[in-house]
């Protein structure tokens, strides 16, 4: 299995997984883009723009989306 593209948490640096996708308005080009939210075993959950693969992971303001 490739684990090369596994992200980690920045915080604690455990293994992230992939959660929902949440639709955000993003101002810096006025349209709305799918985030992809990420959780680690220890409830710290972030979130990415899914278009950008290699931009940073940001905190998520709503840990409910890694909850289903
Ligand atoms: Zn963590």
């Amino acid at each position: 299995m490739p684990t090369k593209s596994v992200p980690t948490c920045p915080q604690c640096g455990g293994p992230l997984k992939a959660g929902a996708m949440a639709l955000c308005y993003r101002e810096e080009d006025d349209r709305r883009t799918c985030r992809v939210v990420w959780g680690c075993s220890n409830q710290h959950v972030w979130w990415k723009w899914a278009d950008r693969p290699t931009a940073e992971l940001e905190l998520c303001p709503y840990p409910d989306l890694m909850n289903g």
